[in-house]
This record gives C-alpha cells, structure tokens and sequence, in this order.
C-alpha cells in the first residue's frame, strides 16, 4: 500500500461514520499529495495530518418550544476546523439530515475554498437537525434564538463568523443576530448574510449563484466559447439555483430545467425573468413546491424526479449543467446521460454535488469541470465583503461588490488554471486542492506547532 494510501485509509478508520467527509479528504489529498510529498517542510510539519482534524468541535442541546407550547429537542453544531488565515468563516445549515460527519465534510470543503476567495477567512460550518420546513415564523424564531442561546459563547466577529446554508435564509439569520446582540449587548458583524438595513452587503444574497456563472463565463472564455443561446440545466431552486438562474438569462442563455426536493419542471421555451420572478415567489414568498410553476405556466412538464435522472430518461440535451441543490444529487450514471447528451461544462453551484464516480468521468472525458470550492466561493467571497464593510462601519454600492465579486471569481479562475493545466486541459480540482492547500499548509507552517 502506497503512503497516500495508508494516509487515507487512516483517516477512514478514524471516521468510519463520515462518509462525506472521508470523500473530501480522499479528493483533496489525491490532488494535493505530490506536493506535499515533494516538500520536506510539509511532511516534518505533519501538514496534513494537522490539517484533517478540526481545532474544535462543539455540540449542544437545543431546547425549545413549539406553538402547541410541546417541548422539541434538537441538536446543535459548530465545527471549527481551521483558523490558520482568518477567523472561522462557514454556514449553519438547518435540515433533518444534518450530522457531524455531513457538517466535518463541509467545513473541510470551506477551509480551502475559503483560501481560495484570497481573503482572510479560515473554515467552519455548523447547523442543526431542526428542519424549518412546515415551521411557523414564531417557531423558527423561538428555534433560533435557542441555538444562538448557545452558540453566542463560540463566535464573535474576530473568532468565527456563520453565515446562512440550507435552510438558513435572511428570516433565521435576523433572528439569530437579534439574539446574540440581545446577550452580548453588542452591534457586530457577527453574522453576515444580514439584512441591508442593518449591516448586509448589498449581492449577498444573489453572490453565490452569480459568481458561479462568472466563474462559468471563465471557464468558456478560456475555450473560445460564452453562454449566449446555451442550454442550461440547474437543479435546485434555492438561493444558489435562483441566482444562478438569473444571471445565465441576463447573458443571454437558455435555462431550461429547475427542480426542488419533489419535483423537476421542464421549460422548453425557457425561463425569463417573469417566470423566475414566479418561481422566487413560490419558493421565497410561499415556501411552496416547484411544482406550483406549472399553475401558471401549464405547458410545462413537471416531473417527480430530480433534473439529472429526467435528463437522463428523456435524453435532453443541455450544454451547461449547474447543480446547485445539495450534495451528491449528481451519480455516475446520470453523468454519462449528461455527457451523451452533450454537456460540456458542469461546474458546482452546491456543495460536492458530484459523486466521485461522476467526477472521474468528467475528468476522463475531459469536459470541463469547475469544483465547488471554486465555481460556489462567490458567496463567502461576499460575505467577506460584508465583514470588512462591517469593519469600516461602511457600505459599498451594488456595482462595487459585484466588481470586487467579479474580480475575485476572475482571481480564483485564474489559480485554477496555475495549479491545474495539463495538456492543454485545465484539471480544476486539483488547481482548486492545490492552490486552496498550498496558502493553508505555508501560514499553518509560519505559525508553528498548535
Ligand atoms: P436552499 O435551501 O436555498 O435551496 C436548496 C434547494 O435544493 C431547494 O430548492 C431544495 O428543495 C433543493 N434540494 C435539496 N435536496 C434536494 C434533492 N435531494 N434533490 C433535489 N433538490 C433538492 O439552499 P442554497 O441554495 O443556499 O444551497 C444549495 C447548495 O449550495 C448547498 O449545497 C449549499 O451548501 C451550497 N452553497 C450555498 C451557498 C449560499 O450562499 N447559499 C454558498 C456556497 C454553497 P426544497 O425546496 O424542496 O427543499
């Protein structure tokens, strides 16, 4: 057994429960072992070893009451898992499939991905198995001022830093923040994702699925190709997906399929911004399901399945391909369907919306593939925006954050294409392991043994 192999199946053994997270380290120390083994500075330091155990893991009680005035109990989470180039810097997802092996993966994922926005921020998530779904406002009000009764001790806008995920929009974001400055009896961007009123950044909410297709105009640019009159397929019909969306019509693409947990709907003709103003209505307004789209817009086709295996099943062809729903929704089988139906950019709006198996074909077939940890760092790249205009007790206008956004998914593309060339192809997870790595292992180094 190679070393690389007896380092991964260690790391397995440790966390035989986490197969999310054991799928992300494996990824990442494929792409990074050459250079780590290459450098004596890197294995005398034990880099990796360090850097696969979070610094710290908090896990708390989260007690509650409902509107029937029933006692609930849930499970709260915060991982902390590097802080070597800023404070921890992730979000708090809030969904029933919620563990602390889903919550390792992602903030292993935000670690690199947080390096790679070029701002100072270090890697965390957190969350919990409360599921919002079905929830009054006043129940997800009382659940988040419980969790926040607890994580307040944790965070501070110099420590850690949480942001929004699944499950976690603008309404859990204003309560939690209400809490914590309820208790620490201070107004500070402790949170980002906020309000415009009260400390956001203006394009935060709409900045991870714009720089996912700027990180996508990249990506084509560099072939001699651009969206215009494309083909696009994007699951999900969240905050990624819905942004994603809008940014693809504006420059002049065609988006064709959305879908949510339930449900794909089918548009041929394609979305414009009516319909997309539609479906954020049914989704953000109502919090109703996809489906409803098909109400009023009855030509189209609604399908109970996700957008990958209809694609698959009806043979649709689609140039681009962003998955932006949750992670894993995309396997090998429905990425052959993709490939034959000729697909020939995918990038990740969610977080390892790829299962190894899909990622390897599309890497074997040498289409181009842009990680989450670059094509999604738009959103932390925002928020960071939104810490330091915090800092300056300053707001910067619509169009500045969108350059400064722009630029950044430029910086990140760029890095991608350093590290991850190869026969004239550009291999974007390892360019993305490697570049990500490379500035975490150096400052952990820098910093000594701790
Ligand atoms: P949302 O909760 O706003 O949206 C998620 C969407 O995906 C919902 O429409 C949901 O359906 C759908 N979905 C969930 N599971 C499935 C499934 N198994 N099959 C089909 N559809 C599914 O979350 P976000 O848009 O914020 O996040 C989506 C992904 O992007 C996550 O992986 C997240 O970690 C990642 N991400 C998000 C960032 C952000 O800024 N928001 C930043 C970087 C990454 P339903 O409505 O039925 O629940």
């Amino acid at each position: 057994m190679s070393e690389k192999e007896k380092f991964i199946k260690a790391v397995e053994e440790k966390n035989a429960d986490q197969p999310e997270f054991i799928q992300c380290v494996r990824e990442i120390v494929e792409s990074v072992w050459d250079v780590y083994e290459s450098s004596d500075k890197f294995k005398k330091a034990r880099v990796l070893d360090l850097l696969v155990e979070p610094e710290r893991v908090i896990i708390f009680k989260v007690a509650w009451q409902d509107d029937a005035g029933d006692v609930c109990v849930n499970r709260g989470y915060r991982v902390q898992f590097n802080s070597a180039i800023g404070p921890f810097k992730g979000g708090l997802r809030f969904h029933p499939s919620v563990k602390l092996g889903l919550l390792k993966f992602l903030a292993f994922e935000q670690i690199f991905k947080n390096s790679l926005t070029t701002l100072p921020m270090g890697g965390a998530k957190g969350g919990s198995d409360f599921d919002p779904k079905g929830k009054s406002d006043n129940e997800v009000m009382r659940f988040c001022h419980a969790f926040m009764g607890e994580l307040y001790r944790h965070i501070g806008p110099n420590t850690d830093v949480p942001a929004g995920d699944i499950g976690v929009g603008a309404r859990e974001i204003g309560y939690m923040f209400g809490k914590y400055k309820k208790i620490k009896n201070e107004f500070t961007g402790v949170l980002t994702g906020k309000g415009a009123t009260w400390g956001g950044s203006l394009i935060r909410p709409e900045a991870t699925g714009y720089g996912l297709v700027y990180f996508v105009q990249d990506m084509l640019e560099l072939v001699g190709k651009d969206l215009k009159d494309k083909t696009v397929a994007i699951s999900g019909a969240g905050n990624v997906a819905q942004y994603a969306a809008e940014k693809v019509i504006q420059l002049g693409g065609k988006v064709i399929m959305l879908c949510d947990s339930h449900s794909t709907v089918i548009d041929e003709i394609g979305l414009d911004s009516d319909k997309l103003g539609h479906v954020m209505h049914i989704k953000n307004v109502k919090r109703g399901r996809i489906k409803e789209y098909s109400d009023k817009y009855p030509s189209v086709c609604v399908i109970g399945k996700n957008v990958w295996e209809v694609i698959k099943e009806k043979n649709i062809k689609v140039d681009v391909a962003l998955p932006c729903a949750t992670q894993n929704e995309l396997d090998g089988e429905n990425t052959k369907a993709l490939i034959k139906n000729g697909c020939f950019c995918v990038a990740a709006g969610a977080n390892m919306p790829l299962t190894s198996e899909a990622v390897a074909l599309l890497r074997k077939n040498k289409i181009l593939y842009g990680p989450g940890k670059a094509a999604n760092a738009g959103g932390v790249a925002t928020s960071g925006l939104e810490m330091t205009q915090n800092s300056l007790r300053f707001n910067w206008t619509r169009e500045e954050v969108d350059g400064k956004l722009k630029e950044i998914m430029k910086s990140i593309h760029r890095q991608c294409v350093q590290y991850g060339s190869e026969d004239g192809y550009v291999d974007y997870v390892k360019g993305a392991n490697i570049a990500g790595f490379l500035k975490v292992a150096n400052a952990m180094i820098e910093q000594g043994v701790c």
